[in-house]
C-alpha cells in the first residue's frame, strides 16, 4: 500500500487502525482532523451516490486487509460460487487469511508488521514455515512462532502491554485458541457469522462486484 497510512483513513473517513498503538490515543489523525486530505479537504466529505457509497465500502474492506483489488475481487468470485452467504463468505475467506489470524490473535500492533514477520519466515503452521500472508488456516491448524529469542520478545510485549493487541484479542475470536505463554494459536473451528467482524457493510462491496 503506498502513501502515508493516515491519509488512507482520512480519505475513507472512518479510523482502519493501520497504525497500531497510535490509533487508540488522542494522535490519531481522524480525530484532530476529520476531513479528507488536499487542499480541498476541508471542504468536507462530498455528497455521494449510490455507486460511490459502494466504491468506498469496497476501498475500505481492502485497504483495512492491506490486499490488492484483484485478490479481493478473487476473494469476491470464489465466495460468489459458495452456496452460502456471499457477504458472510467473503468476511470468513479474509479473516481465515494467516496474516488476519495473526494479527487478530494479538501477536503484532499492525498488519503491516504482522505481514512482515510472516514474510521473513518467522510463522509455523503445525511446525512448518509459512511465507505467505495470505495462506488459508484450517481446523485445528496451529501457528506458533519460530524460535527467535528478540521476536517472542516482542511478541510478548505485544501482548501483555498494547492496547491494541488487547483490543482485537477481546473483538475476537472464539475461534481462536489463544495461549499467551508459548505465545501460540490454534483453529478449533471456522468462524460462523456470529464470530465476524461487523466493521464493514459487506452488502454494498457484494452489489459493487455484482454490478
Ligand atoms: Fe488511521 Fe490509526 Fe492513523 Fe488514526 S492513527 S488515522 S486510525 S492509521
Amino acid at each position: 500500500m503506498l502513501g502515508p497510512k493516515c491519509r488512507i483513513c482520512r480519505r475513507e473517513g472512518t479510523k482502519l487502525f493501520l497504525k497500531g498503538d497510535r490509533c487508540y490515543t488522542t494522535k490519531c489523525e481522524i480525530v484532530k482532523r476529520k476531513y479528507p486530505p488536499g487542499i480541498h479537504g476541508q471542504k468536507g466529505y462530498p455528497k455521494m451516490t449510490g455507486y460511490g457509497i459502494q466504491l468506498r465500502e469496497k476501498q475500505k474492506i481492502k485497504r483495512f486487509y492491506n490486499i490488492s483489488e484483484r485478490q479481493l475481487k478473487n476473494y469476491f468470485n470464489k465466495a460468489k460460487k459458495k452456496t452460502g452467504n456471499t457477504e458472510i463468505d467473503l468476511i470468513r475467506m479474509l479473516e481465515t487469511r494467516l496474516d488476519s489470524v495473526v494479527f487478530n490473535a494479538g501477536f503484532g500492533t499492525s498488519r503491516y508488521g504482522v505481514r512482515q514477520m510472516i514474510n521473513h519466515g518467522h510463522v509455523t503452521v503445525n511446525k512448518r514455515k509459512v511465507s505467505i500472508p495470505s495462506f488459508k488456516v484450517r481446523v485445528n491448524n496451529v501457528i506458533a512462532l519460530k524460535s527467535n529469542t528478540k521476536l517472542t520478545k516482542k511478541v510478548q510485549e505485544a501482548l501483555t502491554g498494547s492496547v491494541a493487541s488487547k483490543e482485537r484479542r477481546e473483538r475476537c475470536v472464539p475461534w481462536l485458541l489463544i495461549d499467551e505463554t508459548k505465545p501460540e494459536i490454534k483453529v478449533i473451528k471456522l468462524p460462523g457469522a456470529e464470530d465476524l467482524p461487523k466493521d464493514f457493510n459487506t452488502k454494498l462491496v457484494v452489489e459493487f462486484y455484482s454490478r
